[in-house]
């Protein structure tokens, strides 16, 4: 594959989760629950400058939808077209300057908003690592494909 191709998949990827984010929210107590959904593969993973650390992704799905609900406030957003409830599926930031950068998808209309620059990095950071720590065992062998995942939640 050539380093092309390589970024487009992985742009197009990206692509499919923004767009989804509504789709799993709606079906998020089916992700809870159903062991094959929660451990499917996302894009999403933490882009941090000048550091790597333990749990910065990607994450499993189930891990994605926890923190959204579980850290509503971290990581929610007021949609500026419709007053509807974001969901924050990307950010990356620094843990030396804490500064942050975020994209969000409206639940409600599907609005997006890319590289937003606000909030804390450890805001973010913090809760969704925290709760993936508590995933690493989770086989990631035959996990579903984030592409597979979106297909068995628009059959329910
Ligand atoms: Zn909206």
């Amino acid at each position: 594959m050539t380093e092309k191709t390589d970024k487009q998949t992985h742009e197009r990827q990206w692509e499919r989760f923004a767009e989804a984010v509504p789709l799993i929210w709606q079906q998020r107590e089916r992700i809870l629950t159903d062991l094959q959904l929660f451990g499917a593969r996302t894009p999403m993973r933490i882009r941090m400058a000048y550091v790597s650390m333990k749990d910065s992704g990607p994450y499993p799905l189930g891990v994605v939808v926890r923190a959204w609900s579980e850290y509503a406030e971290n990581y929610t957003r007021v949609c500026p077209k419709c007053g509807g409830q974001m969901l924050i599926y990307s950010f990356s930031g620094s843990p030396l300057s804490g500064r942050s950068s975020h994209s969000a998808t409206c639940t409600a209309c599907g609005y997006r908003q890319l590289h937003v620059d606000e909030g804390s990095f450890g805001r973010l950071a913090s809760p969704i690592m925290r709760i993936a720590s508590e995933y690493r065992d989770l086989p990631k062998g035959d996990a579903l494909s984030f592409e597979e995942a979106v297909i068995l939640l628009k059959r329910l």
